[in-house]
């Protein structure tokens, strides 16, 4: 598949998935970036070990590519690790012509688009991304960005990569927690913009896909779809305006949640654990206060506590995870502001609830610890 467009007639972008991804790759290289000055290609531990050989060897003109290593994890998306990027790039003799390669997950592409966009007032960058989160939401649409401490996301900027090659059978090298986390991003998608998807999926079993993904491209399907939506939002919203608020669903409590685990060692959830965590107050608050039925409301919260890590707010939490719900950027002139359901494929943006009613939907939350049905065995795999 091949998608190409303009962001507001300026910056120009292309995705490519399937079998061509590495001819599509060469061809996009050559055409564009025939001198390119330097080309950095940014990894952490385990995409330089799983993916990098796989790129050189089917693109060995990148064999001259300066690496930029930083480690795996949240905690690299990080102020301290974009300065010492940045000092890596000066050492290294990037220049304004130079080019970098995101070859990782969500916080290579969050953090090396960042530092893309803002290296000599912006270099051109491409991603490549080898999670299923990254390759289904992370990696298209041009948002990029770091933390500030705990607080996810508080830097950052709206800048597109020139290109996005999804090379799917990276996904075979994954832990099954990061098929899982990514599958997060898919469910948010679908409830938000296309109901036949959730259709689709709210009876899936993650495992099989799992088993699955070590024999053929099983997610390939579910990809494409994923990127087309969420392509087709960020055409018509680049700058998150209006319509792009929609994929946020799920998020402000993810968030709260993702920064609170933040603060206990041994505790820390993944970004799609979160936001699936997230999308149970959210569609409570839906069924309260935008329509959503009851029973919808009932087979979102059970699909997710069967095949996702409960997290629990304990008493002594909550004014926390209030205080980062404040935090969140859809906020304005101090209302807080939500993405809500209609039904299920149906959202509502810039929802405005009070404090009481957030508490509601924390106290919802909580009492789901009693009825977990997940198996506890599945959590380490
Ligand atoms: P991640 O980048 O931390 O990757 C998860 C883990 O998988 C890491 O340990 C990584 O080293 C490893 N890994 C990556 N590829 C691998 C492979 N092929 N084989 C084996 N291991 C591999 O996490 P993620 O879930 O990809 O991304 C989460 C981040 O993405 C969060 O910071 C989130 O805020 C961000 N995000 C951004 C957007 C956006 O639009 N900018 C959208 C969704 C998520």
């Amino acid at each position: 598949m091949k998608i190409s467009g303009k962001v507001n007639g300026t910056a120009e972008w292309i995705i490519l998935t399937g079998d061509s991804v590495f001819a599509g790759l060469n061809e996009f290289l050559s055409k564009n970036f025939s001198d390119p000055g330097h080309i950095f290609i940014l990894v952490d531990e385990n995409t330089k070990q799983f993916c990098l050989p796989v790129l050189l060897s089917n693109k060995p003109c990148l064999q001259h590519s300066i690496i930029l290593e930083t480690k795996s994890g949240e905690q690299s998306k990080s102020p301290e690790t974009l300065f010492y990027l940045w000092n890596s790039l000066i050492e290294k003799h990037a220049d304004r012509h130079s080019l970098l390669i995101n070859l990782g997950g969500g916080v290579i592409s969050d953090l090396g688009g960042f530092l893309a966009s803002t290296f000599k007032r912006g270099i051109s960058f491409i991603n490549i991304p080898t999670t299923l989160m990254s390759q289904t939401d992370a990696a298209i649409g041009g948002k990029t960005g770091i933390n500030l401490g705990n607080i996810k996301n508080q830097v950052g900027t709206f800048y597109n990569p020139k290109g996005v090659f999804i090379f799917d059978d990276f996904l075979k090298t994954l832990p099954f927690k990061e098929i899982r986390s990514g599958f997060a991003e898919i469910l948010k998608t679908a409830l938000v913009a296309d109901k036949a998807l959730w259709e689709k999926i709210r009876n899936i079993s993650f495992t099989d896909y799992f088993a699955d993904l070590q024999y053929g491209s099983c997610l390939k399907e579910l990809i494409y779809q994923s990127v087309m939506i969420k392509n087709d939002i960020v055409q018509k919203d680049f700058y998150e305006v209006n319509d792009r608020k929609k994929l946020n669903f799920g998020h402000t409590f993810g968030h709260a949640l993702e920064s609170l685990s933040m603060g206990k060692p041994g505790k820390e959830l993944s970004h799609g654990n979160a936001v699936a965590l997230g999308i149970i107050p959210e569609s409570f608050l839906s069924f309260r206060y935008s329509g959503l039925h009851e029973e919808e409301m009932q087979s979102i919260v059970s699909m997710i506590l069967r095949n996702y890590e409960y997290f629990f707010i304990g008493e002594e939490d909550k004014e926390r995870v209030f205080e980062f719900i404040l935090q969140d950027k859809k906020n304005k002139e101090g209302g807080i502001f939500f993405v809500l359901l209609e039904q299920t494929g149906k959202a509502v943006i810039n929802q405005q609830l009070s404090r009481q009613q957030i508490m509601e939907a924390i106290s919802f939350y909580q009492q789901l610890k009693a009825i977990q049905i997940r198996d506890e065995n599945d959590y380490d795999r």
